[in-house]
């Protein structure tokens, strides 16, 4: 997968999301809706297999991680308690000029306008991030609510309750997937900074005299996850590590990638100390500390959190796989022939394996063949256009596997398995299909 990205790569990504039901802007018809995109056919399927391969990392290979699944809008006082009814803010300006808003920490010159250049912008002013909205039948200031700013607070909310329900003991983590939303002021990057988005954070509860080797055992388990699941290479990885760090914190990192636009926040790993806990424990006048029954102690756990966005991983593993290659063409007055191939994991692919009558009179046969083996992969069954359309179709979704059903599979009962990274086709008897496609995707 390694290869230096091309300057026109977001939006050769953003044309085939939309074209091919990845991905595309939400309520279009209106004439979309800043910093919200909607999940086609075969972007949710991939959406959903990026949770399931998280989800499955974090919590069900792991008798330590409970998992959790907490309400969007929960009580405003947590949000007191966080720090983000009065902290979560970002500063602002606009140019008079040609009415632009700005970050102004993403700004390289914060006195000049990047878009028109102009020197006239307003003074900063803060901007909290928080979306709000009303529970009940009266829209004043006491039946304010918030969405989510992040899907971490809810698991300190809920951390005593997760804790006596499951009996664990310290160290344990509680994990949960969820919608977060932000007010971002320049939503861009396409879905890299939208203000509906999913995160998958997982926090991991502990002795405070531990934290640091914890810190440690997870910063290496989230980078080793991206290199041996995801496949991403060295060189598209870097970290980087906070050196302001935030009062309660005692050492932070983000893992980067690069993205079409340049580097990249994916993840951060935190070692956040006893704040979450305490808190909450100071707000609710709850004591949220954990009773060591065997050594009759009490102590307020330390929390080391990873926190990831999925919107962020699809467009980096989009970003990564997408490749263009130059087919021969024998014709020298024919135009160029470029065959569009994401190079997906199989595991994420949305279709990891599309079935191919090689003639429509052989349909009933390989359909059979589809619904069979759809029980066990993703998959899809095409019988429209020729065979070389109906692969380059594949490839341009990142199905790592077409099987082309002829008419020998009627006499030999074996098909024909094209691979598409080699395109490298193989004879394989149906009977042992399954465990040739399981052994080559897991
Ligand atoms: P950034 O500095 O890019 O705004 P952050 O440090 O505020 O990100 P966190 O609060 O640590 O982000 O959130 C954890 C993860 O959630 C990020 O690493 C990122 O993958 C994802 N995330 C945060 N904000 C957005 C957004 N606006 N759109 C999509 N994903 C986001």
């Amino acid at each position: 997968m390694a290869k230096e990205f091309d300057d026109q790569l977001m939006d050769k990504l953003v044309s085939l999301c939309k074209r091919r039901g990845f991905v595309f802007p939400s309520s279009e018809i209106y004439g979309g809706f800043n910093g919200f995109w909607d999940y086609g056919p075969y972007g949710s399927r991939m959406k959903r297999a990026i949770e399931n391969l998280w989800w499955h990392e974090m919590v069900e290979t792991r008798d330590n991680v409970e998992g959790l699944d907490s309400t969007v809008i929960a009580h405003p006082m947590i949000w007191k308690a966080s720090g983000h009814i009065d902290q979560f803010s970002d500063l602002m300006t606009d140019c008079k000029k040609c009415k632009s808003r700005y970050r102004v920490d993403q700004m390289a010159d914060p006195t000049t306008c990047p878009n028109c250049g102009s020197k006239e912008l307003t003074e900063p002013r803060e901007f909290n991030l928080m979306m709000k909205t009303f529970v009940g039948p009266v829209f004043d200031d006491e039946h304010v609510a918030y969405l989510r700013a992040e899907t971490c607070q809810p698991i300190f909310v809920d951390f005593h309750s997760v804790r006596v329900a499951t009996r664990q003991k310290l160290p344990f983590g509680i994990a949960q997937i969820g919608k977060a939303f932000r007010n971002e002021i320049n939503p861009r990057n396409f879905t890299f900074r939208s203000r509906e988005f999913t995160q998958m954070e997982m926090e991991f509860f502990c002795d405070g005299e531990q934290g640091m080797e914890w810190f440690e055992y997870w910063k290496e388990q989230r980078i080793k996850y991206y290199r041996d699941k995801l496949g991403f290479e060295e060189s598209f990885m870097r970290i980087y590590e906070h050196e302001k760090l935030a009062h309660y914190a005692k050492a932070a990192i983000d893992i980067e990638v690069k993205f079409p636009f340049g580097w990249g926040e994916l993840e951060g790993v935190h070692h956040r100390g006893t704040w979450d806990l305490s808190q909450h424990s100071k707000f609710s006048g709850q004591d949220l500390q954990y009773i060591d029954h065997d050594n009759k102690t009490k102590v307020m756990p330390t929390v080391i959190e990873t926190s990831v966005g999925l919107d962020r991983t699809m467009l980096a593993l989009l970003a990564h796989a997408y490749d263009e290659e130059k087919a021969a063409t024998q014709k020298a007055d024919m135009e160029e022939d470029v065959r569009v191939v994401l190079h997906l994991p199989a595991v994420v692919a949305p279709i990891q394996v599309a079935v191919l009558p090689q003639s429509k009179k052989l349909k009933e046969n390989a359909y059979n063949l589809y619904k069979d083996i759809d029980r066990f992969f993703r998959c899809e069954y095409d019988e429209t256009g020729s065979i070389g359309k109906r692969y380059r179709r594949q490839d341009e979704i990142g199905t790592p596997f077409c099987i082309t059903f002829d008419f020998d599979s009627l006499n030999d009962n074996a098909v024909t398995v094209r691979d598409r990274d080699t395109m490298q086709q193989e004879r394989v008897n149906i009977t042992q299909l399954r465990r040739y496609i399981e052994d080559k995707i897991f």
